[in-house]
C-alpha cells in the first residue's frame, strides 16, 4: 500500500472519530492535507472557524501568512503536510484542553508513521509541548530538538512561533521569518535527515 493510500484509510477512520467531546460541534474534521511524501510536516494547533467550514488546514489568517513563508523558501504548499493537534474545532477557538490534545495524538502519530517527514515543524506551544513537553517555545523556537517517541523512533522536531503570533506581534513575527528562513539549509543538511 502507498503512503497516500494509507492515509487515505487513516483519514476515513478520523472522519468518524468521536473519543473526545470536539465532535459535538465540529463542522467538518480537518485531518490535513498536502504530500503524502513529504520531507516536512507542519502541526499547528487546532482547525479555526474557515478551517472548520472547509475542512482544510491553514486556510484563514494563519493560512495565509503560512503560504506567503512557504513562497519566500520556494516550497510549494503541496510540496508539505499540513495538520494539527487536535482534528477538529474546539468552541470559540478556546485552546484545546489537555484531554483533547491526548485522545487525537494517536491521529497525529498514524500520520507521521505514514508520512516519515525528516523534520516535524511545530507551530505555536500546544503542538510543540506535545512532542516536548514543558518546553518554553521562547528558548527553543529556531533549533532542531532531537528526541524519541515509541514506535516513530528519533524525530527531528523543530519549534516554530505560530503564524497567529507572528500576525499580531512585530517581534515574534521577526523571528518566525528568520526561523522559517533556516528550513531550505536544515532540509538539505544531511546531519538533519
Ligand atoms: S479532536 Fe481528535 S479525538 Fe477529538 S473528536 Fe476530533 S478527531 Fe477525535
Amino acid at each position: 500500500m502507498t503512503k497516500s493510500e494509507k492515509l487515505i484509510k487513516l483519514n476515513n477512520k478520523i472522519l468518524r472519530c468521536s473519543q473526545c467531546a470536539l465532535c459535538a460541534n465540529r463542522g467538518h474534521v480537518v485531518f490535513g492535507a498536502g504530500n503524502p511524501d513529504a520531507k516536512i510536516i507542519f502541526i499547528g494547533e487546532a482547525p479555526g472557524k474557515k478551517e472548520d467550514e472547509l475542512g482544510v488546514p491553514f486556510v484563514g489568517s494563519s493560512g495565509r501568512i503560512l503560504d506567503k513563508m512557504l513562497a519566500s523558501i520556494k516550497i510549494k504548499r503541496e510540496d508539505v503536510y499540513l495538520t494539527n493537534i487536535c482534528k477538529c474545532r474546539p468552541p470559540e477557538n478556546r485552546d484545546p484542553l489537555p484531554e483533547e490534545v491526548k485522545e487525537c495524538w494517536p491521529w497525529l502519530k498514524k500520520q507521521i508513521e505514514i508520512i516519515q517527514p525528516k523534520i516535524i515543524v511545530t507551530l505555536g506551544k500546544y503542538a510543540l509541548n506535545s512532542f516536548v513537553p514543558d518546553t518554553k517555545i521562547s528558548e527553543v523556537h529556531g533549533k532542531i530538538l532531537k528526541i524519541k517517541i515509541p514506535k516513530l523512533g528519533e524525530l527531528k522536531i523543530f519549534p516554530l512561533h505560530h503564524p497567529a503570533a507572528a500576525r499580531i506581534n512585530k517581534k515574534t513575527r521577526t523571528l518566525f521569518e528568520e526561523d522559517f528562513a533556516k528550513i531550505p539549509t536544515l532540509l538539505k543538511n544531511k546531519k538533519e535527515q
